[in-house]
């Protein structure tokens, strides 16, 4: 998608600070952190929300979840204290950017319920 800030954040058009990448999947800080923590994980593929991932995504998907979200955590230091993972889907969840991203959140207690 030419005109997705992430898509262009995955193909390095527009800088981030990378805290990890594979073939696959980039991960980067948050431009605007909500916690001490605040990572964005995104597919490098364009997917427009949770609800855009196709059976031929499962792999994508679970990689994503078995692999990638745990190394960051261990990476970050969150993975012992805990963190949040948000993601914001559609007018109602508030997702600004469509391009499917898990917030990893940590570093500070969080608070429940959200806003
Ligand atoms: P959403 O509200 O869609 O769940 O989250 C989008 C997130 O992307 C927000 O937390 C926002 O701060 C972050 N964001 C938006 N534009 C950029 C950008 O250009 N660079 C980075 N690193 N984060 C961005
Ligand atoms: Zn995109």
């Amino acid at each position: 998608m030419s005109d997705c800030i992430f898509c262009k954040i995955a193909q390095k058009e527009i800088p981030s600070t990378v805290v990890y990448e594979d073939e696959q999947v980039v991960a980067f800080r948050d431009l605007q952190p909500q916690a001490p923590e605040h990572v964005l994980v995104i597919p490098k593929k364009h997917v427009e929300s949770v609800l855009g991932l196709q059976q031929e995504d499962k792999d994508l998907a679970a990689h994503i979840l078995v692999d990638v979200l745990p190394e960051i955590a261990k990476q970050l230091g969150v993975d012992a204290s805990g963190f949040r993972l948000v993601v914001n889907t559609g007018k109602d969840g508030q997702q600004t950017v469509k391009h499917l991203h898990f917030h990893l959140l940590g570093g500070r207690s969080m608070q429940w319920p959200p806003g």
